[in-house]
């Protein structure tokens, strides 16, 4: 009995999520999913494109945080359309949610909307929202195992960052063993290598 609810909640997910999927696309709009461990530096990357990106494009971000506001308040003074989710403990969002914050945004007006999903390298890999790419973003302090120890994030993604290269140095990343690892799981994955700082 519980397997088929477990069930039910997935397809319901996948089936608003494809109902997005086309939506964005007729609406000719790029949504990327971006999901890490907290900390990773999910808020600073985005920090450091928006400036960046918007001389060219409308960009919208939906913001996923557990509790507070802190990252939507960090992205303000860029002043593009920012929705911001409050999971109250939730620890990933779901594609019914992307659903209502796409209500609040003017999608004739946008090109690329960014999601910041819930910190968190398990489950937000499980739900699809409807996006175009997944982000898996890593950073060098947490340890080169991430992507074998979590493979489901980096199965899907589109594209892995690794973040926090500044910090290499100091610390025993092996880094052979992180791209052997990636390459095992996912041959199409890209890694980007960058210091957001
Ligand atoms: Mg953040
Ligand atoms: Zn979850």
């Amino acid at each position: 009995m519980e397997i088929k609810v477990m069930q039910s909640v997935t397809e319901a997910n996948e089936n608003k999520a494809k109902e997005i999927r086309k939506l964005l696309k007729s609406k000719g709009i790029f949504m990327v999913n971006l999901i890490s461990s907290p900390g990773s530096g999910k808020t600073l990357l985005l920090e450091q494109t928006l400036p960046i990106l918007k001389k060219k494009y409308k960009i919208a971000v939906i913001e996923g945080d557990v509790a507070t506001d802190k990252d939507a308040q960090r992205l303000m003074q860029y002043d593009i359309p920012i929705i911001m989710i409050n999971t109250r403990g939730g620890c990933h969002l779901d594609s019914q949610t992307i659903s209502k914050a796409l209500n609040e945004l003017n999608l004739n007006n946008l090109d690329i909307i960014f999601i910041e999903n819930v910190g968190n390298l398990i489950c937000p890999a499980e739900f699809d929202l409807g996006e175009d790419e997944k982000i898996a973003m890593v950073s060098t302090p947490e340890g080169a195992d991430k992507p074998i120890k979590y493979p489901y994030l980096f199965r899907g993604a589109g594209l892995c960052i690794l973040n926090k290269t500044d910090l290499l140095d100091l610390l025993n990343f092996n880094k052979n063993e992180f791209y052997k690892d990636i390459k095992n799981i996912n041959r199409e994955l890209d890694v980007l290598e960058l210091s957001c700082k």
